[in-house]
């Protein structure tokens, strides 16, 4: 067995008390692998549905986080992509099996065997994986992304997963030029899909439930904004759209945003609430409508979104912390309180 490091961070160690700071080992990095110096990670509203268990999956004690940017610290023997001092990022998975159909086809997020996440997967020992809120991590180079040094750091963090999700879903489903979009949910996910939205030429309507986020919905780029309890301007929405984006994190009725989509229009689901909620089949069936899903990106997808993010100068919204607001952050996320990610600075670990 080789050496071990110790790593401290912040776990959650069940599924209602708020996160601690929690000290724990890693190994040392072997052949392939490489150890990064954790320089920031983002809140993902993933982190929070896992460390209160709401999926009845979480393995405790829980180091949330995956959407990580650190440096280089050292490199195994073998490792050819990276040298030391190299900025990188870390996101939602850190190995799949490299040869079943999908991993091969660059989609490794979807490995027919079972791709690794950071955080809450399960290794060969028994052991689990611990994420992001934490001073430094261990992954296989293959899994580990190039980043430009030319972005402001903390607002790279969240393009690991908020970034990847949306710019997927929007290139899966050739969204594009002239496309009218609803963006529903305007936090993490929500307020990188209207940057990527708009970036990609279509016309961005968000749909919210905060009124206080109009402005700031215009500044991101949306050309149109419409507060999803406003009965009147909903209606006038009706049978309008070509694809309603869904970032919303908790239970809602996917039937009232169904109903804004024009003929053969498709609602792409990238929330995950925990509750199963029943849809209309009359609502899909006269329309021809579709509701389709997506999730997070494989490496190269993900290399390639940082790259364009590089180049068109697109970064998060962020509102960076110290690691002791983390449990606050989680507070002001359920309320729907954030402008439009938080990012933990490791360096008050
Ligand atoms: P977030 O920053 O907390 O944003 C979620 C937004 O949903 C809120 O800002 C709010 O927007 C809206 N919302 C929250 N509660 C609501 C409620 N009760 N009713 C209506 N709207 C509500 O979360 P996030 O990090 O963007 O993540 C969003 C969801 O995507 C989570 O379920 C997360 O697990 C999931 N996710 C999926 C993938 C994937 O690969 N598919 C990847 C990452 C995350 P308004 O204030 O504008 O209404
Ligand atoms: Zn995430
Ligand atoms: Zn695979």
């Amino acid at each position: 067995m080789g050496k071990l490091i110790i790593s401290k961070g912040y776990a959650a160690t069940n599924d209602t008390d708020p996160l601690v700071p929690f000290t724990f080992e890693r190994k040392e990095p072997g052949v392939e692998e490489v150890l990064i110096d954790i320089l920031y990670c983002g809140i993902c509203h993933a982190d929070i549905h896992q460390s209160k268990n709401e999926y009845g999956r979480t393995k405790y004690p829980f180091v949330p986080g995956h959407e990580i940017i650190g440096r280089v610290h050292s490199i195994g023997s073998q490792v050819r992509n990276f040298i030391i001092g190299d900025l990188v990022g870390v996101g939602y998975f850190i190995n799949s099996c490299g040869h079943c159909v999908n991993c091969v086809n660059h989609e490794e997020h979807f490995c027919d065997n079972g791709m690794m996440p950071t955080h809450n997967g399960v290794l060969p020992d028994g052991s689990t994986t611990k994420g992001g809120y934490s001073n430094c991590i261990v992954v296989k180079e293959k899994y580990i992304l190039k980043v430009s040094e030319k972005l402001l750091l903390p607002a790279v963090a969240p393009l690991l997963c908020a970034g990847i999700t949306t710019y997927s879903a929007i290139k899966h489903n050739q969204i594009g030029i002239g496309h009218k979009v609803a963006i529903l949910g305007l936090g993490g996910l929500g307020h990188m899909a209207v940057k990527f939205a708009r970036s990609f030429g279509a016309i961005v309507t968000v749909l919210s439930s905060g009124v206080s986020k109009k402005e700031s919905a215009f500044e991101l780029g949306a050309h149109n904004f419409v507060h999803t309890d406003d009965e009147a301007r909903s209606k006038m929405e009706i049978g309008s759209f070509d694809f309603v984006i869904d970032t919303v994190s908790a239970r809602h009725d996917y039937n009232k945003y169904l109903n804004l989509l024009r003929k053969d229009g498709t609602l792409v689901l990238l929330g995950v609430p925990p509750e199963i909620t029943p849809i209309h089949p009359g609502l899909l069936i006269f329309r021809r409508r579709k509701v389709v899903g997506s999730f997070i990106g494989g490496i190269e997808e993900t290399q390639e979104m940082l790259d364009y993010c590089a180049t068109h100068n697109i970064t998060a919204d962020v509102e960076v912390i110290q690691p002791d607001y983390i449990n606050t952050a989680f507070e002001r996320m359920l309320k729907g309180d954030v402008k439009y990610r938080f990012v933990i600075d490791m360096s008050g670990l």
